[in-house]
């Protein structure tokens, strides 16, 4: 099936109640913007969420809302993607393997913008923190999670990526050659494990949405034209839930 069609039909999913209930699912950046609402959408469909972001107060603050509707416990994961090492995300890892015993799913949502600027300016330190965050992150983290990953039923990788990942554009610097990386190790990781099991890697472009981010990457722009992270989860919640089995290597468009 062609990718476009693929993507018109996750843009109609439309999710049964509880279709992710017993599922365990990793958002990362889950304090705001996309991943807060994926973190959200998974958690009001059964899933049990585990909420991974810099910012320790945003993630209490959606971790109780999660309380407050009375949803399944999440777990808080604080941890800074752009100083984390190996190590640390390995115990994250055995936290999370002695807890649950397996990981259903895990949404490399996370990201940074960086600066928008001719590559000849651009700041080596801010390029450095960009690749961390946006393109070593999702590495380490899957590769640690592999094991718990296959050792769910169903597992499903999701990565995100941007337009310009695959139309690479002047002035985007890191943030373009971090979500190149990203479309690459989403193809690589599907390609090294087509033959040996059922867990599936795919990659969402968001697409124009109403965030922090995109208000810094088109400052003139205005917000209310553009669609909310709510009114996008369509394809967040297909990918997550047991519907895209067998869907693998794909770029879905949110929107
Ligand atoms: P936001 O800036 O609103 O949110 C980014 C999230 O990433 C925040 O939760 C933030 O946490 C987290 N994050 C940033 N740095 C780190 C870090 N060092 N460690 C852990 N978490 C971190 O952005 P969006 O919601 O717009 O973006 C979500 C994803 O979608 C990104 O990967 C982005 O590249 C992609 N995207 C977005 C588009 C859009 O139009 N909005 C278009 C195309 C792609 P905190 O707030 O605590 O810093």
């Amino acid at each position: 099936m062609q990718t476009s069609t693929l993507s018109q039909i996750a843009q109609g999913y439309q999710a049964q109640a509880q279709c992710l209930k017993d599922k365990i699912v990793l958002v990362t950046g889950a304090g705001d913007g996309i991943g807060r609402a994926a973190a959200l959408a998974y958690a009001r469909l059964g899933a049990t969420v585990l909420l991974l972001g810099k910012t320790q107060e945003k993630l209490e603050a959606v971790y109780d809302q999660i309380e407050d509707e009375g949803l399944a416990t999440p777990a808080l994961l604080p941890l800074d993607l752009g100083r984390a090492s190996f190590e640390t995300i390995m115990q994250t890892t055995h936290l999370i393997a002695k807890e649950f015993g397996r990981l259903d799913g895990l949404l490399h949502n996370a990201g940074v913008l960086g600066v928008l600027t001719p590559l000849e300016l651009y700041d080596p330190s801010v390029f450095e923190e960009v690749m961390r965050v946006n393109f070593h992150a999702p590495f380490f983290l899957t590769q640690a999670f592999l094991p718990l990953l296959q050792a769910s039923q169903a597992g499903s990788v999701v990565f995100t990526t941007s337009t310009v990942g695959h139309d690479l554009r002047p002035f985007w610097g890191a943030y373009a050659l971090s979500k190149q990386g990203v479309e690459g190790l989403c193809q690589i990781f599907t390609a090294e494990t087509r033959h040996h099991t059922t867990l599936r890697f795919n990659c969402i472009n968001p697409k124009a949405t109403r965030t922090n981010m995109r208000t810094h990457a088109y400052p003139g722009e205005n917000p209310f034209v553009l669609k909310t992270p709510d009114d996008i989860m369509a394809v967040y919640v297909y990918l997550m839930s047991d519907a895209s089995v067998g869907v693998k290597g794909q770029v879905l468009e949110a929107q």
